[in-house]
């Protein structure tokens, strides 16, 4: 057989049933923490038309001009398997007319996306975010809110971060802030990279989000967008402020941090965790005011995240993740036939009580069961020879302090109850 089929593609891994506990965990966590905050969740289709994502996201960006897995079927519509999902929530809002009168409507996800990304440590081609969008309204209050429910969340699971926002303006005062950096960075071009010379034209704001090396002395010399926020923008930006010091949300202003797309207004933000090493973005997030109207709806401001889940579950606490394992609570060790078939009656009455319950095919000694039994982490053993059938009582023995009872059926059943 050929060997590239005995292994995933590039990029792309499988999710082992030994570490998918700490991904139900995660999910689990996020549902609960949104459904207090009042998100409710939404599934979109993992492929959508291409168009959607480069008006969505914007053609210049790295995803959609060099990232995205595009085809097309037998219509010959170009189609992309989706990079990320606020294009397609704004859309499934859209399109289901999904506003709440003057109300938020707030939407998360959780799924696939793929890009593809040059190979690097902590990056995939198919990689999972959780991302929740506030849709419906322009207040500032609403940042703090999807960033508080983002911190407890991430609390709750002993994940150690930290919030880093900035704002990156609107259409009145980016514009003049682009044109004072694009001017500025045609006079260094000598000091930039390939890609931040062509980004010079192309979106300037990108430059800021560079990570060569070699650009920074010329980066960190640049004007800052803070400096050029029209009086509305600045004053979104305070009261952003005041409503996180207001809910004793530590935060770093950090002036680079931008998105590079005329519809991403005003507050941008990301959370990072130390424990990640270089790729240390755990979070992206930010308001997309303009961004409905790009898809050719009416106007709806916007305030959404996306947070990696690959990287989430990488870097969760061993303590937690221990709390989303669940070994079995009875192993059933059957000695000869007839207490073979006894077990699998056990098994099933057990199973039919919610006990999570196993036994083995094969008919080894007690010695070998128990010692499966051990391996498989059970925490009791309920013992059925031909002697304990005749009796109608059997052996339960605690693998936790090795003491042993002698239980009934029903009496079995009551003890897991407890
Ligand atoms: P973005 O949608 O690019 O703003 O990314 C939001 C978050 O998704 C990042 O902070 C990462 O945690 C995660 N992420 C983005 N791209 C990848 C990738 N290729 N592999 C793993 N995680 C990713």
């Amino acid at each position: 057989m050929d060997d590239t089929l005995l292994s995933n593609l590039p990029g792309t891994r499988d999710i082992l049933p030994e570490e998918m506990s700490s991904w139900h965990l995660v999910e689990d966590a996020a549902r609960k923490v949104f459904a207090c905050y009042g998100f409710e969740e939404i599934r979109t289709p993992l492929f959508e038309a291409t168009e959607l994502y480069a008006r969505g996201i914007g053609g210049e960006t790295d995803v959609v001009g060099k990232e995205m897995y595009t085809f097309s079927d037998q219509s010959g519509k170009s189609m992309s398997l989706r990079p990320e999902a606020t294009a397609s929530v704004v859309r499934a809002y859209l399109q289901h007319s999904m506003h709440r009168g003057a109300g938020l409507t707030k939407l998360y996800y959780i799924g696939p996306m793929f890009r593809h990304e040059k190979k690097q440590k902590g990056r995939w081609r198919q990689f999972y975010q959780i991302g929740a969008e506030a849709l419906g309204s322009e207040h500032p209050a609403v940042e703090t809110e999807v960033i508080e429910m983002l911190l407890s969340f991430l609390s709750s699971l002993g994940v150690q971060s930290r919030l880093l926002i900035n704002s990156v303006g609107d259409a009145n005062c980016r514009p003049q802030y682009i044109d004072t950096l694009r001017a500025e960075l045609r006079s260094r071009q000598g000091s930039l990279c390939d890609d931040c010379r062509r980004r010079t034209e192309t979106n300037p704001l990108r430059v800021l989000d560079c990570k060569v090396e070699t650009c920074q002395p010329t980066i960190n010399d640049l004007p800052m967008i803070a400096d050029h926020l029209c009086s509305e923008c600045a004053h979104h930006f305070e009261l952003v402020k005041q409503y996180l010091q207001e809910a004793a949300i530590a935060y770093e202003i950090v002036p680079r941090l931008v998105r590079g797309l005329d519809y991403y207004v005003r507050t941008a933000f990301e959370i990072v965790s130390g424990d990640l090493g270089a790729q240390n973005a755990l979070v992206g997030g930010g308001r997309y005011d303009g961004l409905a109207e790009v898809l050719g709806g009416s106007r709806v401001p916007g305030f959404g995240f996306a947070m990696g889940l690959d990287r989430l579950v990488m870097i969760l606490p061993q303590e937690i993740q221990a709390r989303g394992k669940h070994p079995p609570d009875l192993f059933l060790a059957h000695l000869g036939e007839a207490a073979f078939h006894r077990a699998l009656e056990v098994a099933r009455i057990t199973r039919g009580n919610g006990i999570f319950c196993q036994l083995e095919f094969s008919d080894g000694s007690l010695k070998s069961q128990l010692r499966q039994a051990n391996r498989i982490g059970a925490r009791t053993v309920l013992i059925i020879g031909e002697e304990e059938m005749a009796r109608g009582s059997y052996t339960l023995k605690s693998m936790e302090n090795s003491t042993q009872t002698e239980v009934t059926i029903d009496q079995l059943k009551n003890h897991f109850k407890k």
